[in-house]
């Protein structure tokens, strides 16, 4: 059996990563500045992480969520703490499409509604709701465009209010910052409008912090440098640097009732492991703060060219867009300096580099893509 073949392969195979180097299967060492698409949020294979791992595997890896999980318990009141929200509760699932499927679906339960505010640019996952909340009409099949969702611009408040207005919206969802979209940056003014209509209007204010929550803009959340509190927030990626899992923080305002949201896998006690380990790695070696240093590190370096139209985006979310497609420089920066970038469109280099990146290895970044833009 062949593999269904929907991804575009770089010519690399990756068998050992340790903080922000890879090696591949010929002892070829990289520089990770792509994280796994923003997922290694505290490094590859961090001792403490893997031991963690290692020790939940040894007492029990899985039960069902039909008994009590102490670790789900712990989680859930380190989340609390570190991220400002004590007063919310946790559901925990397994991915960032999951958590904004299950974010649309209780909007939906709690107000009664079944049309959705996305906007422009946004990606928020694969799965069919996901999907159609995303606008890209390339993933978009019959089946998913059948739910109610209307796209409005990033930023445009009175086209937002607009579409409040007619009294059927459950909820707006926004990114802490678009990534896939390109690193489009929402104006916190706009957040609070956002916060504002939705509370005025009775709907739901969801954000997305699958990519640019967990510390990646040096706050937990991105919608934190706004000083908003969403209605309900999604998480994924870097939650558990890897082990799949994703969640959702849901306003003390949402009425829980059994059976509402459920999983199989979602909360698993390896995935609590990994995330409790994760949290424990932020908070010891200051991870937020060192996202935000070494991004604002090397966005005052970056060379000045007239090939780089605009640099966007906070702490180890950046997005570099130049005036030309940037598969050549991705391609020269991989296969001849090493480093592994990601990309948004055709003409953006995306950064989502673990959040433990040095200014040592950000200078090496720094160093090849001067060398590549020649
Ligand atoms: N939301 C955002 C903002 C994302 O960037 C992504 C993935 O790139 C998702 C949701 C979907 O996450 P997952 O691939 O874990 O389902």
């Amino acid at each position: 059996m062949n593999l269904f073949d929907v991804y575009s392969l770089f010519d690399v195979t990756p068998v050992r990563a340790k903080g922000c180097t890879v090696w591949d299967d010929r002892g070829q060492e990289y520089l990770d500045l792509y994280g796994g698409h923003a997922v290694i949020s505290v490094g590859h294979s961090h001792p403490h992480y893997v031991e963690a791992l290692k020790a939940q595997l040894d007492k029990i890896g899985f039960y069902s969520n039909s008994v009590r999980n102490p670790l789900q318990e712990e989680l859930a009141r380190r989340i609390g703490e570190v991220s400002g929200y004590e007063d919310y509760a946790l559901f925990l699932d397994n991915s960032g499409a999951e958590s904004n499927e299950n974010a649309a679906k209780l909007a939906s339960f709690h107000t009664g509604k079944d049309r959705i505010v996305a906007f422009r640019r946004s990606f928020h996952g694969r799965t069919s709701g996901a999907v159609a909340l995303t606008d890209n009409p390339a993933i978009v099949s019959p089946f998913n465009a059948h739910h109610r969702v209307s796209f409005v611009d990033l930023n445009d408040t009175d086209a937002v209010e607009e579409e409040l207005r007619r009294g059927d919206v459950a909820a707006v969802i926004v990114e802490g910052i678009q990534g896939c979209g390109g690193i489009h940056v929402p104006g916190p003014a706009f957040l609070q409008a956002l916060s504002r209509l939705c509370g005025q209007y009775g709907a739901a204010l969801i954000l997305d912090e699958v990519q640019s929550g967990y510390g990646r803009t040096g706050k937990f959340f991105a919608h934190q440098w706004a000083g908003i509190r969403p209605d309900i927030i999604t998480m994924g990626k870097g939650i558990a640097n890897g082990f799949p899992c994703g969640g959702i923080l849901i306003s003390p305002k949402f009425q829980a009732r059994k059976g509402m949201l459920g999983t199989t896998f979602g909360g698993n006690y390896l995935a609590c492991a990994g995330a409790l380990a994760v949290l424990d790695i932020l908070e010891r070696e200051d991870l937020l703060a060192n996202a935000l240093a070494v991004g604002d590190y090397i966005q005052a370096r970056l060379p000045s060219s007239p090939r780089i139209k605009e640099v966007r985006g906070k702490g180890l979310m950046l997005g570099i867009e130049m005036n030309e497609p940037v598969a050549p420089l991705r391609q020269a920066l991989l296969y001849d300096k090493h480093v592994f970038t990601g990309v948004a469109g055709q003409n953006m280099i995306r950064l989502l580099a673990p959040l433990c990146l040095t200014k040592a290895e950000a200078d090496r970044f720094l160093e090849a893509f001067k060398e590549v833009l020649g």
